[in-house]
Order: structure tokens, then C-alpha cells, then sequence
């Protein structure tokens, strides 16, 4: 089966799971959009009012910014796939809980699977904590002084981590929400985004080491 249809089919079940403890509150579910083809995955937070109205993810002004930030890595829109880590509206766009984020994580885990992503870019701390969850405040001593996963140590840089057996890249970005509401955040964003090209580079298009030492084996 195509992964188009596998997708599909996982989005029915999905909508017809009455168990997804946001879904009562919500008009739409928000299953996730793009290329089912695609070797890069976004994973963002939730839907807010203009998803929960579309069914799309990533359509309102945090959306326009996430493709313009796509753009400066040298992607379109259309060649990457997006989803969430909950596929319901949060009443009044609140963080999801622990156990919502867990309800849905399921489902989230199947639409990875079924992508089958070379890289993952996390968008915002709660996806950064599903891929990289030892992220946590500490003290130089290394006392653990919160659980909240700190986005602003990290993000931009590249990580391997083991997901299903084999290894996968996941690069943590700010939300771009958080990008709209601070400047400073935006412009270390952009950078980080511009930086991505570079790490995308070196995964899609590594320079052919191998030909240079079998020349120098000959000689
Ligand atoms: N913010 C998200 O995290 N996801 C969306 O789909 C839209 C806004």
C-alpha cells in the first residue's frame, strides 16, 4: 500500500476515535499535511483557531512564518509533510497535558512510521521533548531545578536519535509562534533555519568522501 493510502486510512481512524480526549471540544480534526513522500518532518504543537477551522496544519500567521522560514532552508511547503503532537485544538490554545499529548502520541508515532522521515524538525518545546526528553533545566552541579524542557540550549542544533531502530536527525526549532511575539527569537530563528540548509546539506548531499580515498589507495 502506498504510504498515501496508508495515511489516509490511519487519519479515518483516527477521526473516528471517540477515546482522543481533545476531540469533543474541537471542530476538526487537524491530522497533518504535505508530501506523504517526503524525507523531512515538521512536528509542531496543536492546532490553534484557523487549523481547527481547516483541518490543515500550520495556516494561520504562525504557518505563513513556518514557510517563509522553510524557505531560507531551501524547502517549499509542498516538499515536506507537517503534523502535530495533538491533533485536536487545546481549548483556548492551551498547552496540551501530559496524558493528551500521550493519547495522541500513538497516532503520532504511526504517522512517523508510515513517513518514514530522514529528519524530524521539533517546532516548539513540547515536540523537542518527545524526541530529546533528558533536555531539562540543571544546575552546573547537575541538580535538576525544573522539567521543563529548555528549547533556548539547544535549538537549531542536530541530533541522532534512535527511533524504531534506525537513526534519525532531529534538529529542535523555537514554535514560530513564539518567533511572532519576540523579536530576539525571530532572529536567532532565522538563523537556525538558515543553518538547517547547511545540516540538510551534509545529510542529502554529503560530498563523496569514498572516491577520494580509494584515488589515494592507488597511488
Ligand atoms: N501551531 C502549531 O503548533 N500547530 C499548528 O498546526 C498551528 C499552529
Amino acid at each position: 500500500m502506498s504510504k498515501f493510502k496508508e495515511l489516509h486510512k490511519l487519519k479515518e481512524k483516527m477521526e473516528a476515535d471517540d477515546s482522543l480526549p481533545l476531540k469533543k471540544g474541537a471542530n476538526r480534526l487537524v491530522f497533518g499535511s504535505g508530501n506523504t513522500e517526503a524525507s523531512i518532518l515538521c512536528i509542531g504543537e496543536g492546532p490553534g483557531r484557523t487549523e481547527d477551522q481547516t483541518g490543515l496544519p500550520f495556516v494561520g500567521q504562525a504557518g505563513k512564518l513556518l514557510e517563509k522560514f522553510l524557505l531560507l532552508a531551501g524547502l517549499e511547503r509542498k516538499k515536506v509533510f507537517i503534523t502535530n503532537i495533538v491533533h485536536h485544538r487545546p481549548p483556548e490554545n492551551r498547552d496540551p497535558e501530559p496524558s493528551e499529548i500521550s493519547a495522541y502520541g500513538k497516532y503520532l508515532d504511526k504517522i512517523i512510521e508510515i513517513i518514514d522521515p530522514k529528519v524530524i524538525i521539533t517546532l516548539g518545546r513540547f515536540s523537542m521533548a518527545k524526541f530529546l526528553p533528558n533536555v531539562f533545566t540543571t544546575l552546573p552541579n547537575g541538580e535538576e531545578v525544573s522539567r521543563t524542557p529548555t528549547i533556548s540550549a539547544v535549538h537549531g542544533k542536530r541530533y541522532e536519535v534512535f527511533l524504531g531502530g534506525r537513526s534519525v536527525v532531529v534538529v529542535p526549532m523555537y514554535h514560530p509562534a513564539a518567533s511572532l511575539r519576540n523579536g530576539s527569537v525571530l532572529k536567532s530563528e532565522k538563523l537556525d533555519f538558515i543553518n538547517l540548509k547547511n545540516i540538510l546539506d551534509e545529510i542529502f548531499n554529503p560530498k563523496n568522501d569514498t572516491v577520494e580515498v580509494q584515488q589515494n589507495s592507488l597511488i
